[in-house]
């Protein structure tokens, strides 16, 4: 098993990582154990001391870190700036906020002097894709350091750079040797650290089989598991919609880190009397796309993370093809060098073609025209996922209405599901289950202990 970090802009390797034997994996539990019994006992400034340097740190090389990332996974450069700063104001607001979120909670309905204590459960290990290589280790990691736990992270193999400055970061701003780790190991070591008892539970964030092998691993031991898997967002344009706004939001959420992204806009749902309208205004805006070199500012549109994955995702959309979608737009690859894919549209996908229920990780969008209201919602809760969505109205109580009745975690109003620190994140369905972000993010691996004092 290799761990090496391969420039999808032009497919050259940059750097291979040698991963660490089963033995080294296992001796980072007891780090991370033994860190755990000193950790537990500092208190809430002292981890907000590390946390606020931690953010300090990514500001002040913001520009290094996002050429990290684009470097490994290809992403635009603007938005890996964009991806660092967030990293820091995530940081910033559990330092800030995970005393308040954590305090004490009497329990006011009993007659009684009876209060939940909150306190950290001990190592867990976090199971981290490649997509956005430093948000989603940033959002399980440093609630979870606020807490008390100590963390193990097993990132994605294809952003080892990622991964490895990450951990230097950590180092860096204080926090004590074995409370956050990197592991460069394969996928089969997972289940074993699952299942030793000095881990008390797991995150994973990624797709669906990864998310049922982790949760199996979690459930025959009995730990705690958080998931956040894919998702096949709906994007909800009602007849009185402003068009101008909905192509602008349209382009947003379906394009956003070349679409691959858990909560893209993936499937656009459109009431039949503006359908011709959006499928033009769609077409044009993505012919302006322009793909390039992702370091390059004028790029818009950056290569997918790998080769393969360009490849998987051109058999989902020729499988779409060959079963009878229309192809308004692209459908194939350009002829140049790295792992790009041209601004696809797909119109006709039936419910009967494979991709119908399938997350597409890249340029494409799927159109369904639908003749009303209730068709619309029936159409987007016709999906075994269930993560974000939005619907498009100039009426917040039609839009309401509409978000009320859509099975996912997340409803937006006239903008794409978006993340931001203080809002809860994360699904149902095969979306997966658990909460990141916000005061619930923090609660999700402490233990709410029953104080009873009579
Ligand atoms: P992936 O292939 O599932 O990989 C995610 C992580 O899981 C990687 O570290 C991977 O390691 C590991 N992994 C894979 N199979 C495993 C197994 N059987 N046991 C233990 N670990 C395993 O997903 P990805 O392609 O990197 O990421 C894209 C997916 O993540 C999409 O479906 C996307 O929607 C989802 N996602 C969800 C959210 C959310 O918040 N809901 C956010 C971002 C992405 P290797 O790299 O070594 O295989």
């Amino acid at each position: 098993m290799s761990i090496v970090s391969v420039n999808p802009a032009n497919n050259q390797t940059i750097r291979e990582y040698e991963p660490l034997h089963k033995e080294a994996a296992m001796d980072a539990i007891e780090k991370a154990h033994k860190a755990f019994g000193s950790w537990r006992k500092t208190s809430f400034d002292e981890r907000k001391r590390c946390l606020l340097k931690f953010a300090k740190l990514l500001r002040e090389d913001a520009d290094e870190f996002a050429r990290t990332i684009t470097l490994d996974m290809g992403k635009r450069i603007s938005e890996s700036k964009y991806e660092i700063d967030y990293c820091a104001d995530i940081a910033e607001f559990y330092a800030n906020g995970a005393e308040e979120f954590l305090a004490d909670q009497p329990m006011e309905r009993v007659d009684a002097n009876a209060y939940l204590h909150l306190e950290p459960i001990g190592v867990l290990m976090g199971v981290m894709p490649w997509n956005f290589p430093f948000y989603q280790v940033v959002r399980f990691a440093t609630p979870n350091i606020m807490a008390g736990n100590t963390v193990m992270v097993k990132h994605a193999s294809n952003v080892p750079q990622c991964a490895a400055a990450i951990e230097e970061l950590f180092e860096e701003c204080g926090l004590p040797d074995g409370v956050y780790q990197n592991l460069f190991i394969p996928s089969e070591f997972v289940d074993p650290i699952v299942a030793d008892s000095r881990v008390q539970g797991v995150s994973l964030t990624g797709s669906e089989p990864a998310g049922r092998a982790v949760a199996a691993s979690a459930g025959k031991n009995l730990k705690r598991s958080v998931l956040e898997l894919g998702g096949n967002d709906p994007f909800i344009v009602l007849d009185d919609a402003d068009m101008d706004l909905v192509l602008e939001q349209a382009v947003k959420g379906r394009m956003v880190n070349a679409g691959q992204s858990c909560v893209a806009s993936k499937r656009f749902i459109v009431l039949e009397s503006v359908a011709d309208t959006f499928v033009d205004g769609l077409k044009k805006q993505f012919q302006e796309l322009k793909l390039g070199d992702p370091m390059d500012e004028e790029t818009t549109l950056a290569p997918l993370s790998t080769e393969d994955a360009a490849k998987k995702l051109l058999v989902q959309v020729q499988s779409s093809i060959d079963a009878g979608a229309k192809v308004i737009l692209g459908g194939d690859r350009p002829d140049r060098d790295g792992a790009f894919f041209n601004p696809t549209i797909l119109t006709e996908v039936t419910p009967d073609m494979p991709t119908f229920d399938q997350e597409l990780f890249g340029p494409v969008a799927t159109v369904y025209i639908v003749p009303d209201e209730q068709a619309a919602i029936e159409l987007a809760n016709d999906s075994s996922y269930g993560l974000g969505g939005s619907v498009y109205t100039r009426d917040v109580e039609r839009g309401r209405r509409v978000a009320e009745q859509i099975e996912t975690g997340m409803m937006f109003l006239n903008q794409p599901t978006n993340s931001q620190a203080e809002l809860p994140f994360g699904g149902i369905k095969n979306s997966g289950y658990g909460r990141e972000l916000s005061h619930l993010g923090i609660l999700e691996f402490v233990n709410k202990k029953l104080i009873h004092l009579g």
